[in-house]
């Protein structure tokens, strides 16, 4: 579960950008550096890192626009931004949120201050599955703070990617989401999986839901629907959706 998050720092002045490759990594962090805008995009769009910590004034393109293009990409779309801006202009800050930041430091910042933020903007990211009570659908039911899932009363035993695949599902009853939706909810931005690896975990859910799998249905061509009625879990084929 814990793995090191590869965050990727996006600074022209290189002191600046030495001493926050430096702490991050002191941090347990796993960073790694652009030195101006279209690189910094090139970056991105290439690693797909997990935080992107992102000056405003660069070279070849301003942050801002870094910041517009990496929010459009979808593989990127999500990764949370940091923004660097100069303390004194305030319009800065204004312009880094309007086009995606997530947050924004302003310069000079402590070290201190900086982990704190990118701990804060990782954990709201890959908390979504924390932090409510418990959902229930039909037989099933999750319990969102414990990480626990019983049918009709009974605990089944799920991985953690299995865990928040269903409760992506059960969080929108009826509705179809497709794979590159699950992907999003439950991987998390950085990690990179296929379609398939999606597909292959709701197999392995439905054979542990018993009685429930069958509420998990394949919408072919589209993805997967997690419904009340237990039905035939994939009507016509396999489990691809
Ligand atoms: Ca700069």
């Amino acid at each position: 579960m814990v793995h090191s998050r590869r965050i990727l720092i996006v600074e022209d002045e290189q002191d600046l950008a030495d001493m926050l490759v430096y702490n991050l990594k002191k941090a347990g962090f796993q960073p790694f550096c652009a030195h101006d805008g279209p690189s910094a995009v090139q970056a991105a769009l290439a690693s797909t890192p997990d935080l992107i910590i992102l000056d405003l004034m660069l070279p070849g393109l301003p942050g801002t626009e870094v910041a517009r293009q990496v929010r459009t990409h979808p593989r990127t779309s999500k990764v949370p931004i940091l923004m660097l801006t100069a303390r004194a202009d305030e319009s800065d800050q204004v312009a880094g949120l309007s086009v995606g930041a997530d947050d924004y430091v302003t310069k000079p910042f402590s070290m201190k201050v900086l982990l704190a933020r990118v701990t804060a903007l990782l954990r709201r990211v890959g908390g979504e599955v924390t932090g409510g009570a418990s959902v229930r659908v039909g037989s099933l039911s999750a319990d969102l703070a414990a990480h626990t899932v019983s049918v009709d009363g009974v605990e089944a035993k799920l991985t953690l990617t299995e865990f928040k695949l269903l409760v992506a599902l059960m969080q929108a009853p009826k509705r179809v989401l497709s794979r590159n939706d699950l992907i999003s909810r439950v991987m998390g931005p950085g990690i990179v999986v296929t379609a398939r690896t999606i597909d292959v975990h709701i197999a392995a859910l439905r054979k542990k839901l018993g009685s429930c799998g069958g509420m998990i249905r394949t919408i072919r061509g589209v993805g997967y629907q997690l419904t009340e009625e237990v039905g035939s879990p994939d009507p016509a084929s396999s489990e691809i959706a």
